[in-house]
């Protein structure tokens, strides 16, 4: 499938998710997840309106940060970042999903010549092979930051598990929402934390149900050219 018709589709199933949930679908901003495919089909995507783009490997951004620089796609880092990499992506990306430690926050800290917006991630669900803080750390982590004048915690972000379990997906959603609401509660200068970046391929109806506001698609919307398993 073409990816306008694949957006379209996408476009169509979030309003249906608004209008269940009375919320309106200028609030949710759809990420292309490209990390799969090559910098000609990231191409297209912003051919058929995309804005945001998202990859989860240094290599893979500089690669197609490169062929598309005429375009000036919003970047996400959405993967694991390791801290030794942070120098290497940090004056390219706008917004960073996986803020999950301390040294990684020093380093950003250290390393970034503006502030920059950062979801910190959050494991909600009680599958082991998922990266993000647990809830309990997520109040004392934000509260450790207020000098980090590099870092805006815009949000929170959470990769729910892989399942067609509609009442785990929502429970995850719904725990990330809760936190995102404490944090906001902190009134702390750098972490406004309005944003849920939560909802792929599989759950992003339920995510967008649950108040998502960034959700991150990649197979269903420019595919998997790489092939094998969505995740
Ligand atoms: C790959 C990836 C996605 C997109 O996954 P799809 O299921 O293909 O939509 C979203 N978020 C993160 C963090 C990813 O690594």
């Amino acid at each position: 499938m073409d990816v306008k018709s694949n957006l379209q589709h996408i476009h169509d199933r979030i309003t249906e998710a608004c209008k269940k949930a009375d919320r309106t679908a200028k609030d949710v901003s759809v990420i292309a997840v490209t990390k799969y495919v090559s910098p000609e089909r990231a191409r297209e995507a912003l051919d058929a309106g995309i804005k945001h783009l998202g990859e989860n490997r240094d290599t893979g951004l500089l690669h197609k940060l490169e062929i598309l620089k005429d375009r000036q796609p919003v970047w996400h880092f959405i993967g694991t970042l390791q801290t030794r990499k942070v120098k290497t992506i940090i004056d390219h990306v706008s917004y960073i999903h996986s803020l999950d430690r301390l040294s990684l926050a020093d380093e950003i800290q250290k390393r970034a010549k503006k502030p920059v917006s950062c979801f910190v991630q959050v494991n909600t669900s009680l599958e082991t092979s998922k990266h993000g803080m647990t809830k309990e750390e997520v109040l004392p982590f934000v509260k450790a930051l207020t000098a980090h004048e590099n870092i805006r915690i815009i949000g929170l972000m959470t990769m729910a598990p892989f399942t067609a379990d509609e009442t785990e997906l929502r429970n995850c959603f719904r725990l990330l929402k809760e936190l995102r609401d404490d944090v906001q509660q902190l009134e702390q200068w750098n972490a406004p934390c309005r944003e849920l970046s939560m909802g792929m391929s599989n759950d992003f109806t339920i995510a967008v149900e649950e108040g998502a506001t960034f959700i991150r698609i990649g197979s269903s919307l420019v595919g998997n050219e790489i092939g094998g398993g969505q995740r």
